[in-house]
């Protein structure tokens, strides 16, 4: 029999200007991130007020380019606050966050293109694990939402037409996979705790019983 959970419960959380990001024209990966610190907090409220209101997390999803050259409006926005005009145009860059209770948040439509990661951001479906999984594991709770997150995402017909998954493939990736493919440093990024092979063998176990024609209707 197979252990299978229909539409996971997920929370919508879209912000104004998360509606109004590009469009993806296809959906090949899903990238996996960690999201939080002691400093800022790893529940999903601590990562709407950082990327909508914190004046760091505004300037990362607001002004394009590497992050030294947006260090001089992030300490001006420090002592003055963010404008408004910033504030309107900033979202959470990651389509879904799972944090350490097992709930699941929805920051943006779908297909929208995020701003997580330069080199998966047209191709791929982002989603955010709270916590730091460089130095701790993540807990079972939430390892149990990933992997009913990704049985839904291979499985569910609606979902796939929605992000118009290419021929049924999504690959799972972690962050630091992308940048290390791209000769660049890894960030420690989801972390090494974090399974997310395993992860990615849970995605294929349901893609590969989709390819057998196995019918859960
Ligand atoms: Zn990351």
């Amino acid at each position: 029999m197979i252990d299978f959970t229909l539409v996971p419960d997920i929370e919508r959380r879209l912000s104004p200007a998360a509606k109004r990001r590009p469009q993806r024209a296809h959906t090949t990966q899903l990238t996996i991130h960690r999201w939080g610190s002691d400093d800022i907090g790893f529940g999903h409220d601590d990562l709407e007020a950082f990327f909508l209101g914190d004046p760091e997390g505004v300037a990362t999803v607001t002004i394009s380019g590497p992050y030294r050259g947006k260090l001089h409006r992030i300490n001006t926005w420090r002592r003055v606050g963010v404008p408004d005009d910033y504030k309107a145009r900033a979202f959470v860059p990651y389509h879904l966050s799972i944090a350490d209770d097992g709930s699941v948040a929805q920051w943006l439509p779908w297909l929208a293109r995020g701003a997580h990661d330069r080199y998966s951001n047209r191709r791929a479906i982002a989603n955010a694990v709270l916590g730091d999984f460089r130095d701790r594991a993540p807990s079972s709770a939430q390892l149990h939402s990933l992997r009913d997150l990704m049985k839904w995402m291979m499985w569910d017909h609606d979902f796939k037409r929605f992000a118009r998954i290419d021929q049924g493939v999504l690959y799972v990736r972690g962050h630091d996979e992308e940048l290390v493919n791209h000769h660049e440093s890894p960030k420690g990024c989801p972390g090494d705790l974090l399974p997310y092979a395993e992860i990615a063998e849970w995605a294929q176990g349901a893609a590969n019983i989709i390819d057998q024609g196995f019918n859960r209707f």
